[in-house]
């Protein structure tokens, strides 16, 4: 990667840096993504958890508890939401595409939680598509959310 990618949200309060190429990088479906987005789906890409450095408004940002096993961190001033991260993959953190500053960077590669899928927001591309997690996500033994 010749430029580090560089993000942030809506009112400017936090911008964050990453410190390494992202991978793994794909539309969720789930539900708690359209309630925490507001849109149909969400885009995430993955880092090392120690790669996503935020280089503005750090003490904005606030957390919340988005399922049994992981949490969101998100603009406290606008709402902007970054990362995702979760107990089975407590080496990496997974953060929004769209919150890039150039979005168009990081290309998504599958679609999950397909099963939640809103039916109106059709995709027209060939990307495989999984009904909830990928049977290989790492740390999962299988395609359900941990309990
Ligand atoms: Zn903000
Ligand atoms: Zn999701």
């Amino acid at each position: 990667m010749n430029d580090l990618l560089t993000g942030g949200c809506a009112c400017g309060a936090v911008r964050y840096r990453l410190e390494s190429e992202p991978f793994d990088t794909g539309y969720c479906h789930c539900r708690t993504c359209q309630l925490n987005s507001g849109a149909p789906a969400m885009v995430f890409s993955s880092v090392p958890a120690d790669d996503l450095v935020f280089t503005k408004g750090a003490d904005r940002v606030k957390t919340f508890k988005s399922s049994s096993f992981g949490f969101r961190r998100f603009c406290g001033d606008c709402g902007t939401p970054f990362t995702m991260e979760v107990d089975h993959q407590p080496e990496t953190v997974d953060f929004s595409v769209a919150t890039l500053d150039d979005p168009n960077a990081v290309v998504p590669g599958f679609h999950i939680f397909w099963a939640s899928r809103i039916g109106w927001f059709d995709p027209a591309d060939t990307l495989p598509r999984h009904a909830k997690f990928r049977p290989d996500t790492r740390g999962l033994e299988g395609t359900d959310p941990p309990t």
